[in-house]
């Protein structure tokens, strides 16, 4: 600085003066430059976001396809039939038949209980279909006694796309094999999942195939509280009979392959009928 001013200040130099003002253009010019790549970058950003909000219906659609869940699902498939619970496909109700002081029906010794064997298959059922993402809700998941009432209101809060209703058969004649039993009014979506309940079944081995009932046993007019009173697809079914040697034989052999069959049957019901939307 002060060697500046010591230095006569030398004839300006009209040179060095336009080097000056054009240093000052370029950085001018610089800072527009920068300015406007700002800019630019700036509007591509936002067009970039804009883009993507358009788009994203069609991604949390096919992400659903995928099996993913997308937390924003519920709000983006306002017409889709069950909503998620969590970050489950669907919710549907297993019914273990009986309970508690109602034991159900029983073999011949009187020591093989229906109501055990019910609750049996519905835990490995339930097993299966969490398994799958599926949300399960029991109408019991103990040894208690749980009324009719009380099972179908169970189904009716729980927003669930299919109830099944699970026993095992008593006649005081000679009979085997499995039934599975459906409103009277015979609903198709209903009507397929008995069907398909039935067809895995079989496919696991039953002594006797004793189709798909419509109504109840002995009356085809009246129909089993569970599927009467009950306000999604339903059905009852019947694994094999009590009192028969070959259908506890093929129900403790085949249980758990039986539950796999039942879930497998739920969720291809579920998925084929269009009870839930966009199943993986
Ligand atoms: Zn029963």
């Amino acid at each position: 600085m002060d060697e500046e001013r010591n230095i006569q200040p030398a004839k300006n130099t009209p040179r060095k003066k336009k080097y000056r003002i054009l240093w000052d253009r370029v950085i001018i010019a610089l800072v527009a430059l920068i300015a406007l790549i700002v800019g630019i970058v700036m509007l591509i950003s936002a067009l970039v976001g804009a883009i993507k909000g358009a788009l994203s219906k069609d991604d949390s659609s096919s992400a659903v396809k995928a099996g993913a869940q997308v937390v924003s699902s519920q709000q983006e498939t306002p017409d889709s039939v069950a909503q998620p619970v969590d970050n489950s496909l669907f919710t549907v109700v297993i019914d273990a038949g009986h309970g508690g002081e109602d034991v159900g029906s029983t073999d011949f010794d009187g020591k093989r209980y229906e109501k055990d064997d019910c609750l049996r298959v519905a835990k490995l059922v339930e097993k299966y279909l969490k398994n799958m993402d599926v949300n399960v809700v029991m109408t019991r998941s103990d040894d208690v006694y749980v009324t009719l009432d009380d099972r179908c209101k169970i189904a009716n809060d729980s927003n669930a796309v299919i109830f099944v209703s699970l026993h095992r058969n008593y006649y005081d004649g000679e009979a085997q094999g499995v039934e599975v039993w459906v409103h009277n009014e015979r609903p198709e979506n209903d009507t397929a999942l008995a069907q398909n309940i039935l067809d895995g079944l079989k496919g696991v081995g039953v002594t006797q195939d004793r189709g798909v009932n419509f109504g109840y046993r002995g009356n085809e007019y009246v129909n089993y509280q569970v599927n009467r009173e009950t306000n999604m697809p339903s059905c009852l079914v019947e694994l094999g009979f009590m009192q028969d040697g070959q259908d506890n034989q093929l129900f403790d052999d085949n249980c758990d392959a039986y539950a796999k069959a039942i879930a497998d049957a739920i969720y291809k019901t579920a998925k084929e009928r269009e009870l839930v939307k966009n199943l993986p």
